[in-house]
């Protein structure tokens, strides 16, 4: 078995992944990582002796590809299931939002346009993808709904995701999202993992150091090129390194800021410029459930987030603490806008005031602690004809492979996405 030395870029699910199959067939690996933590947007933060999510993470029974990882790390007895709900937040009442009943029951549309998104849901679980990336969702949307319905409903959400760009998202995009969302013929479970997504990272580290790759951390990457033989190497704060063979898995823009000339000479990219969506999410622990469910959307502009993701009615008491309630408030934001930029305590000050507005008997004595995360790189926005501008995953045959974010699409952005994306790279980049 030949053994060249790869370095993988990026301590995140896709660089932990790439690392752990290249270990695997035999390849000496290096895997640096800037932060001190493995796991990117799935690392943690500590609260009372227990760890928790920055960003809120949860499993689909139809993440088949990560599940497989995950039984290879030998975690899947460490995974338990929930049913898990979704709702609308109008007007200060709560719509659920899981069964036809429901949706003929939802008063913010009139009865028309409730059958209207009916239909939208059912249509869009059996007709093709074929044609979809080059549509855009609001004109798909807009078609099967209505407009009336498209305003009301669609829009808001679309806009709560990608701001003002909404407009020119793919109607692929909404697709594939809608089908794994709703993918569940007997009611939607959701997935955790007892420990937390830490418990991941931590046998990933494990079986990595067993087969013998070695983690740098802490390294922060600033350039990657070729040298004069077209040998890969990496300009970190600290050192100059040189393997054999790169995989990227950064963030795309970071990728686009650290590649050096030779090497975006060499790479074939049709599009460099894709820019990424942010997130900030201001995690509440409280003394008190809000709802039962998992995801409530709250669409209307009063609203600074774009949703209440109430985590702990899917995790075991055993994972968060007894009687403390969970809750992430997110909202997705482009990282130049002023929002994005605020500081943590006018932040929290001004998203617990618009909570308590939504439920007006919480009061400050409910929340027991609370913190903001805020990450820069969560998801390309997206923009008609998606698939043609998708970078390739080999960008210099033989040196230089990419497997990120930027690639998963038309998958949903996910750690099954990133799992299925770096498959499909090792297989194009080692066949
Ligand atoms: C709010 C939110 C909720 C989510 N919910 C879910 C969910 O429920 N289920 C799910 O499956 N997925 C979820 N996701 C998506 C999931 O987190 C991502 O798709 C996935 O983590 C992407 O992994 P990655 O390794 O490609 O990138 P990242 O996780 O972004 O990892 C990139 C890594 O590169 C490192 N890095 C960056 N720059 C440098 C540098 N210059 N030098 C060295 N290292 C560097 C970073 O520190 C990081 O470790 C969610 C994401 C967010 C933000």
């Amino acid at each position: 078995m030949s053994s060249s030395h790869f370095a993988v870029l990026g301590g995140g699910i896709s660089g932990l992944i790439s690392a752990l199959r290249l270990a695997e067939r035999g390849h000496r690996v290096t895997l640096i990582e800037g932060s001190d933590q493995l796991g990117g947007l799935g690392t943690f933060f500590q609260h009372e002796g227990r760890t928790f999510e920055r960003f809120y993470h949860c499993m689909l029974p139809s993440d088949g590809p990560l599940l497989q990882v995950l039984e290879s790390l030998g975690l899947t007895s460490e995974i338990y299931w929930k049913p898990s709900s979704f709702a609308y937040a109008h007007q200060r009442a709560i719509y659920p939002l899981n069964t036809p009943k429901d949706l003929l029951a939802f008063r913010p549309l009139p009865f028309l346009d409730r059958l209207r998104v009916g239909f939208t849901g059912a249509w869009g679980r059996v007709c093709s993808a074929k044609g979809l990336d080059d549509i855009s969702t609001a004109e798909w949307l807009r078609g099967l709904s209505g407009r009336r319905a498209f305003g009301t409903f669609w829009q808001p959400m679309l806009e709560a995701k990608f701001g003002d760009s909404y407009d020119d998202v793919p109607a692929l995009w909404f697709w594939t999202r809608f089908n794994r969302e709703k993918g569940e013929s007997k009611g939607e479970v959701k997935g955790y993992i007892r420990g937390g997504y830490k418990r991941i990272t931590d046998a990933f580290r494990q079986r990595l150091t067993e087969l013998g790759v070695t983690l740098r951390m802490q390294e922060s990457i600033q350039q990657v090129d070729l040298d004069e033989e077209g040998r890969p190497f990496i300009q970190t704060a600290q050192v100059r390194l040189q393997a054999d063979h790169l995989v990227l898995t950064l963030p795309w823009p970071v990728i686009r800021h650290c590649v050096g000339d030779k090497l975006r000479q060499q790479a074939t990219v049709p599009h460099w410029n894709i820019d990424f969506q942010g997130v900030i999410n201001h995690v509440l622990f409280l003394r008190r459930p809000l709802t039962p469910h998992y995801w409530l959307a709250t669409p209307e502009t009063r609203y600074p987030f774009d949703g209440v993701i109430e985590t702990s009615t899917l995790t075991d008491e055993e994972d968060r603490g007894t009687g403390r309630h969970v809750v992430y408030l997110t909202k997705y934001l482009h990282r130049t806008d002023p929002r994005y930029l605020a500081s943590d305590a006018d932040l929290k000050k001004e998203w617990l005031a618009a909570l308590q507005h939504l439920f007006p008997d919480l009061s400050p004595n409910d929340v027991e602690a609370d913190y903001v995360f805020r990450a820069p790189f969560v998801e390309p926005i997206y923009t008609r004809g998606y698939l043609k501008k998708r970078p390739p995953e080999v960008l210099v045959p033989g040196r230089v492979s990419l497997a990120t974010t930027v690639q998963v699409y038309p998958v949903v952005t996910s750690w099954n996405g990133s799992a299925i994306q770096v498959q499909r790279t090792l297989d194009l980049a080692l066949p």
